[in-house]
């Protein structure tokens, strides 16, 4: 007999970097380097500046890509991505056939999202033995339409995550209700621009759970076991979990309220 419910959600949103692979391929860190050598091979920033202004420009316009275009420098999205991207270490990223075999059994919308550009993309998740599970991938290209048209830099705003124009596309690729949109990313600030649109949040590879984050994955592989409602809820869990739900208000409940 099978006793299992529906699933809450109708689309699943994944980011891709320090998400589906862990942070510790030290990845992030080598496209920080290489940031820092564009601006100082290719903008003409002192070497000992680079550093501090990578920082700035990401806190400030959400990339140094971004920064760099609302500054005036007219950086072709395509020469920047190849130029961070490109020597990037990826044979340390290792085929996850767990995390294939997770992906795999959920039957709802799968959607890639990431700030990534798609050749980026492709290439992480074509290591991660991957490449196939995605009904879609929403990157760089797909938030950034018109830039590749501009002739003026600063013509276009570069739209990234967290910013909620970003969020809304996604959305709108995913064509679900926000309220049944479970979104997936390791970046708390993206997970509360997703919380602000309604989105059910989930922070992953962290150990602490933030304010907006309704579940917390400390490593993706055990996906399966810390959000199982993906799969439908089992009759019996359920009812054992409404249950526990409905002591514990109980118990906040002064008595004589
Ligand atoms: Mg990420």
């Amino acid at each position: 007999m099978e006793f299992r419910c529906k699933s809450p959600f109708d689309c699943i949103l994944f980011d891709l970097d320090d998400t589906l692979y862990s942070s510790k391929t030290g990845l992030a860190q080598v496209c920080k380097r290489n940031i820092e050598d564009f601006l100082v091979e290719k903008c003409g920033f002192p070497v000992e500046k680079a550093s501090d202004l990578r920082i700035e420009l990401f806190r400030t316009y959400g990339s140094t890509l971004a920064g760099l275009r609302a500054l005036g420098y007219d950086i072709d999205a395509d020469d920047y991505h190849s130029f961070v991207h490109g020597t990037m270490p990826y044979e340390r990223i290792k085929p996850d056939v767990k995390l294939r075999s997770i992906i795999q059994s959920i039957m709802q919308r799968k959607i890639i999202f990431t700030n990534s550009d798609r050749i980026h993309a492709r290439r992480a998740l074509q290591r991660l033995g991957l490449e196939d599970c995605f009904d879609d991938i929403i990157c760089f290209e797909t938030l950034n339409p018109n830039l590749f048209q501009s002739n003026r830099p600063d013509e276009f705003p570069v739209l990234l995550k967290p910013s909620m124009d970003a969020m809304k596309i996604a959305l709108d690729v995913a064509g679900s209700d926000p309220t049944r949109t479970l979104f997936l990313d390791d970046n708390d600030r993206n997970i509360s621009a997703g919380k602000a649109l309604g989105l059910r949040t989930a922070l992953v590879g962290k150990s602490v759970k933030t304010m907006e984050a309704d579940y917390l994955v400390e490593s993706i592989s055990n996906l399966d076991k810390v959000i199982p409602e993906i799969w439908g809820y089992e009759e019996e869990g359920f009812i054992a979990r409404a249950r526990s739900e409905m002591e514990s208000m109980l118990e906040a409940t002064p008595v004589g309220a």
